[in-house]
């Protein structure tokens, strides 16, 4: 999509430090890390945010989970990983392309 930060990252546009890419899903460093690993996992495919995921993204979706799963084990961090999608201004959502966060690489502390 025009003016989308991540479609013109994933079309090469906008220079990243890619990490994965397949036909579905494409993975790169986040510019401004806060674990010792942090990357971003983003479709292809723009959706802007989780609200607007629907079942017919459902395999794209579950394929990301996936990939960071494969990832966790080939970059090796296995042990413990966590998955963060901000949605909304009050979740501090400000790329508007949905993307997953993947932190690793420290003790990540508990929401509640
Ligand atoms: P959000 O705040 O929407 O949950 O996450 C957006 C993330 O994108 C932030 O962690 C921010 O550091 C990252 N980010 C924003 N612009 C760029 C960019 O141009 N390149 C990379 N690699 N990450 C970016
Ligand atoms: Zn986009």
């Amino acid at each position: 999509m025009k003016d989308c930060l991540f479609c013109k990252i994933i079309e090469g546009e906008v220079p990243a430090k890619k990490l994965y890419e397949d036909g579905m899903c494409f993975v790169f460093f986040d510019k401004n890390p806060q674990a010792p690993t942090h990357f971003l996992i983003v479709p292809k495919k723009h959706i802007a945010s989780a609200i607007d995921i629907t079942e017919a993204d459902a395999q794209a979706v579950g394929h990301m989970y996936a990939v960071v799963a494969m990832l966790s084990r080939v970059l090796g961090f296995s042990d413990s990983y966590r998955i963060v999608t901000n949605y909304g201004p009050k979740a501090g959502q400000t790329v508007q392309h949905l993307h997953f966060h993947v932190l690793a690489g420290k003790e990540l502390g508990t929401f509640n």
